[in-house]
């Protein structure tokens, strides 16, 4: 057997030809278990001197049965103390032998709450292995489409740093800082090199600058681009949007050649954009001004990006309500939806990356994190990689080089096959984020597809639908009942009987859904019926931007589908313009 994990550094990571990444791909997914075990000794082998390694008494050994036996599972809230520890300035080797360098901001996806996570130099260079894996897959399925530019709309956020001296950081903007420059150049194409956005312009942290940037030179090189996204679909559509309200302002500085001083002040960018715009392009400015003011906005990325063969961004989980939008947007364009990354680890990459989102699923790198998995419902029966079941759904349990063991990370995911001896992962749900008046438990899948139903059924025409969402519960009333808000991509909004019907097709399929919560309604009367309240246009963004101030990077956020943070359902309240009761 060749050697299938090695520790990575930087120099095999670039070296390796694309056909050896293909050829290791295939290594790992055959000697799944070997390839995980010498990946833990290494975890632990590294660490064995950390007081919490000590703590567990694993006494230096380095197999997977003692660890597994010595090691408690934890949450983040068990690890909470050691990291705070470190945010304010132990550096003895708490949980690592390599000390931590950066706490990322992880968004939190349940409920809106930020977390630190740790992250060191042996972090770094797994994160980098993984991306190396992506491309090779693309261009395995997608012929040529290394060979022309691409459009990623990337952002950072400013850093911080903790009373300790240690720096937060969101790790997408952790990433971008210290290799997106590296990475245009580098011998391995990853999925962010060849981009049009400058490097100034992508680290820019003023995001309006920076969109308006990295849109202007996606604008100038339209026709070079084979592939437009981001990590996140959201961030496409946030994207899609700032160009119906600023094109207008970009399609002027196209048609001068100039940059508007008022709107990018940043000197680097102006700098970087500088050597994009040459010159004033007229033809293209009256182009875009054509297509945009039409206000036909169904296909724009198809009409001003004619070559691009796919969009690239997450479409599943949380992030599935965006697929009608890109749909539209997009004109039939393929969704590829390539990665499964964390702040934890960068975790699984899609190896159909043109398979349909109900059908995307993930292959989990075997030599980036030791992964076991928690059966959903039974917490005796955590089994590793090898040993998953088609079909279960089990939460991600992981290890990593950068201090968690054994940590529960809060994603569901569902074995939806097998890739050679390696299992195939869809993404189910985040655990822990539900909604619950009596003993009924609703959770975001659910709330997604009732909303994606109640949608469908309301509001059919194109372009009208559910731009955000987002439910909780309110126990104020008696019986408490759920409450959905709702921001409406009609900026007009829709008349009350529209929103009637919705709310009725809503709750019919949570019954249907969730057999408790139709006891609930039905027989026992232990929740009320369901409220929607639709808020003004704007309101997700302002809570985005409440979320991006508590330290949560634009890149990564994800809207909490599950409401919990009383500041921000305070926020939402607020903003309510209509509510609508079921009537069922
Ligand atoms: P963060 O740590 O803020 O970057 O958030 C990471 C979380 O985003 C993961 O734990 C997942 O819940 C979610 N996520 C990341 N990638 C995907 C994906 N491909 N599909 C669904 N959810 C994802």
């Amino acid at each position: 057997m060749t050697t299938v994990f090695t520790f990575p550094n930087t120099n095999t990571v670039d070296e390796q030809t694309e056909t050896e990444k293909l050829q290791q791909l295939e290594e790992m997914t055959v000697h799944v278990s070997e390839t995980q075990e010498k990946l833990l000794a290494e975890i632990l082998r590294r660490n064995a001197m950390t007081e919490y390694l000590k703590a567990h008494k694993m006494n230096g050994a380095t197999g997977s049965k003692t660890f597994k036996q010595q090691v408690p599972m934890v949450t983040y809230e068990d690890l909470k103390p050691y990291i705070n520890r470190i945010a304010d300035g132990d550096r003895s080797a708490i949980l690592t032998g390599v000390p931590i360098s950066e706490l990322h901001i992880s968004t939190g996806t349940s409920s809106g709450e930020n977390k630190l996570i740790p992250f060191n130099d042996e972090m770094a260079r797994c994160r980098l292995l993984f991306f190396s894996f992506v491309m090779p897959v693309f261009n395995k399925n997608v012929a040529s489409v290394a060979k022309g530019k691409a459009l990623y709309f990337l952002f950072v956020k400013g850093e911080t740093k903790t009373a300790g001296g240690i720096k937060t950081i969101g790790g997408m903007t952790s990433f971008l800082k210290s290799e997106y420059s590296r990475l245009q150049s580098s011998k391995f194409s990853s999925p962010f090199s060849s981009n049009t956005g400058p490097t100034a312009a992508i680290l820019c942290p003023d995001t309006f600058q920076s969109m308006y940037a990295q849109m202007l030179c996606g604008l100038y090189h339209r026709l070079d681009v084979l592939r437009l996204g981001s990590i996140f679909a959201s961030v496409v559509v946030r994207a899609i949007r700032f160009l119906q309200l600023h094109w207008h302002e970009l399609a002027h500085d196209i048609a001068t050649g100039t940059l508007n001083h008022a709107i990018v002040t940043d000197p680097s960018v102006r700098e970087s954009i500088s050597c994009v715009m040459t010159r004033p392009k007229p033809d293209l400015a009256r182009f875009i001004t054509e297509q945009c003011s039409s206000g036909e906005w169904a296909g724009i990325i198809r009409k001003i990006w004619p070559n691009t063969r796919f969009i690239d961004a997450i479409v599943t989980g949380s992030m599935s309500q965006y697929i009608n939008m890109l749909e539209y947007y997009g004109d039939g364009l393929p969704l590829a939806s390539t990665l499964y990354v964390s702040s934890e680890c960068c975790m699984g990459i899609n190896l159909r990356p043109l398979a349909p989102p109900s059908e995307v699923s993930y292959l989990l790198l075997p030599n980036v994190a030791y992964f076991e998995f928690l059966p959903v419902g039974d917490e005796q029966g955590l089994v590793d990689m090898a040993h998953v079941e088609l079909g279960k759904e089990y939460e991600l349990v992981i290890t990593n080089f950068a201090g968690l063991y054994r940590y529960r990370l809060g994603d569901v995911l569902r074995v939806a096959g097998f890739y050679k001896k390696a299992p195939l992962f869809q993404f189910a749900r985040r655990s822990g984020a539900v909604l619950s008046v009596d003993v009924e438990k609703t959770d975001e899948a659910m709330l997604q597809r009732a909303v994606d139903r109640a949608a469908y059924e309301a509001m059919p025409e194109s372009g009208t639908g559910i731009a955000e969402f987002a439910g909780s519960v309110d126990t104020g009333t008696v019986p408490g009942h759920y409450v959905v808000y709702v921001e409406l991509m009609a900026k007009r909004g829709v008349a009350a009987e529209v929103m009637g019907v919705f709310c009725r097709v809503m709750e019919k399929a949570l019954m249907t859904e969730n057999w408790y919560y139709k006891e609930g309604r039905e027989a026992s009367c232990s929740i009320g019926p369901l409220e929607i309240r639709v808020v003004r246009c704007g309101t997700f963004e302002k809570m985005a931007e409440r979320a991006i101030a508590r330290g949560a990077a634009i890149g990564q956020y994800k809207v909490p589908r599950c409401i919990k943070l009383k500041s921000d359902l305070e926020m939402l309240d607020s903003m309510v313009v209509a509510s609508h009761f079921s009537s069922s």
